[in-house]
């Protein structure tokens, strides 16, 4: 049967889902409207996880050839702070610049026949009445979306606190790359990682407080698209010369921004379905928006195939399809993005190589790690040992007064035991806090904290948890224990990592 298919929007998902149904429908007429001209690229550069490609390569191998043609890849992540540099290597990943990934995907499309319009920018759902199914591929800002209407699709938003802004640079560095630096503003993070033979993406965050004292608030936002923030160009060139060893930072549409991580219920309304950033998004430290955009333009394109003669029943397929794939990949970015909140505390509070296993751990727990690199994790516990004369989860520690012998406690009846010994709290400075279940009210529970003493954090969710207990431990030097369903390796990552003095695993 030939159908018409109008695509809204030619970055990766737009693109990858036109080639992907002109393909399987060769009959169908597949037209592609971007608004930029196809040179046209913002941003730098893109990372791909060599265990997230499988999907993509077994849909069309196109970026696996980019990748290997045109893109870099590297297995070791480094954290480089206070003079010191740390390596996680077996963490196989590539990255490209997005200009040649667009490209590599126009080539794409033009060989399966997509009919590509650019510099045609789509006002309204009501010029496209000829066409049988809108696929909306118009990234995170959708006006499709507003078109069909926010409520109507379920769609959230919420902005994360902390400012990132996106540079390239000309200093190449090896692999992923998390740079460091603190000055008489606060601190500052970079993501770097070499997308090309001569350039390297350098995102740089800061938290709201840091980013204002620093004056990176006077950028006019009222320019025109394109136009660069050159002021923070120079102010971050300086901050991090020692690290880019006096090569330069590179601007391309390059302003200040929140994180805004996105999520949507209904992913079609009528014969409108929607893929990629505008209708979700996780925050780009866990390198997944492009991925998921091409994964959703692949059972998307694979369910308008099977199900022609039933637009309704393919796009319910393609959502029920989809969506507990990205709830995944969004819970998984969740804590990564809410480190990435809190990084000034972890590196004002930890040494180098604690704050660096506390970063690598934030959404995996030590066996995951160790399966990877097992000499990083002895060069961490051997530190622990060195440090404190015992292995982490047997250092004795003081807990409401009482002296216990290990940190992985049980948590039965309202009352903590170190084995079978009952740790007596009656009367003691211990105090129990619930944690909320919205990160968004844990305010409310840092002003129960008491001043001194223990506190053993329960309730709300992993996260809340585990913030109430840094708080604790990190903000105010309290002794802390999150009580939780734990395993031995969740608890031993807790302790090592400085999230919580001890862990207390829940026992009915
Ligand atoms: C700082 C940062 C770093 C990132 N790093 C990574 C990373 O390392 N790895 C990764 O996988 N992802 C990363 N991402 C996310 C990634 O950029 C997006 O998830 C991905 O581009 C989404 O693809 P898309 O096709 O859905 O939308 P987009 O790439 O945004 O494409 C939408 C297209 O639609 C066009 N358009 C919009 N409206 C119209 C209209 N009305 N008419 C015509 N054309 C229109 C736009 O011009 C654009 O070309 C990062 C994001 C940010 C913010």
């Amino acid at each position: 049967m030939t159908i018409r298919i109008a695509c809204i929007g030619g970055g990766p998902g737009g693109l990858f889902f036109s080639t992907l149904m002109k393909r399987y429908l060769p009959d169908s007429e597949v037209v592609l409207f971007e608004r930029n001209q196809a040179s046209d690229a913002f941003g730098f550069g893109v990372v791909f996880s060599d265990a997230t490609l499988r999907k993509i390569t077994e849909a069309d191998p196109v970026l696996e050839r980019v990748l290997a043609e045109r893109g870099r890849h590297w297995d070791t992540i480094q954290v480089w702070l206070k003079g010191e540099r740390h390596h996680f290597n077996g963490n196989g990943m590539s990255a490209i610049h997005r200009k040649n990934l667009l490209s590599a995907l126009q080539e794409n499309a033009a060989e399966a026949d997509v009919e590509m319009r650019f510099g045609t920018f789509v006002p309204s759902l009501e010029g496209l009445d000829d066409f049988d199914l809108i696929v909306a591929a118009d990234g995170a800002n959708s006006g499709t979306r507003g078109q069909v209407g926010e409520e109507v699709l379920g769609h959230e938003v919420v902005q994360a606190s902390a400012k990132f802004i996106w540079f390239g640079t000309t200093h190449m560095f090896d692999g992923l790359t998390f740079v460091h630096r603190q000055n008489e503003h606060g601190n500052f993070a970079a993501h770097a990682y070499p997308i090309s033979d001569e350039l390297s993406t350098f995102i740089v965050e800061a938290d709201a407080q840091t980013w204002l004292d620093a004056g990176l608030d006077e950028f006019d936002v009222t320019q025109p698209p394109g136009v660069s923030d050159l002021k923070s160009k120079e102010y971050i060139e300086r901050l991090f010369a020692d690290d880019l060893q006096g090569d330069s930072v590179v601007v391309n549409n390059s302003r200040w921004g929140n994180f805004r991580t996105r999520s949507t219920d209904r992913w079609f309304n009528g014969n409108v379905a929607f893929l990629g950033d505008a209708l979700h998004t996780a925050h780009f430290s866990v390198g997944s928006g492009t991925k998921m955009a091409m994964e959703d333009a692949i059972t998307l394109a694979n369910s308008v195939a099977e199900h022609t003669h039933d637009l309704h029943t393919a796009l319910s397929q393609y959502e029920s399809a989809r969506k507990p794939d990205v709830a995944r990949v969004q819970d998984a970015a969740r804590p990564s993005l809410s480190w990435w909140e809190h990084f000034a505390r972890y590196h004002n509070t930890l040494d180098p190589l604690q704050f660096t296993f506390h970063f690598f751990s934030r959404s995996i727990s030590i066996d995951k790690i160790r399966n990877r690199d097992p000499d990083f994790v002895s060069t961490v516990e051997n530190a622990w040992l060195n440090k404190h004369g015992n292995v982490p989860l047997s250092t004795p520690l003081r807990v409401a007064g009482s002296q216990v012998e290990q940190r992985f406690l049980i948590a039965r009846n309202n009352s903590l035991y170190s084995g079978e010994s009952r740790i007596e709290l009656g009367g003691c400075d211990l105090a129990v806090l619930e944690a909320p279940s919205d990160e968004f009210d844990l305010d409310s529970s840092f002003s129960q904290l008491p001043d001194a003493g223990t506190v053993l954090v329960k309730g709300g969710t992993a996260l809340t948890r585990r913030l109430l207990s840094e708080e604790a431990r990190l903000g105010r030097g309290l002794t802390s224990i999150i009580q939780e369903p734990v395993d031995e390796n969740s608890a031993l990552t807790a302790v090592l990592s400085g999230r919580a003095d001890a862990v207390a695993s829940e026992e009915s």
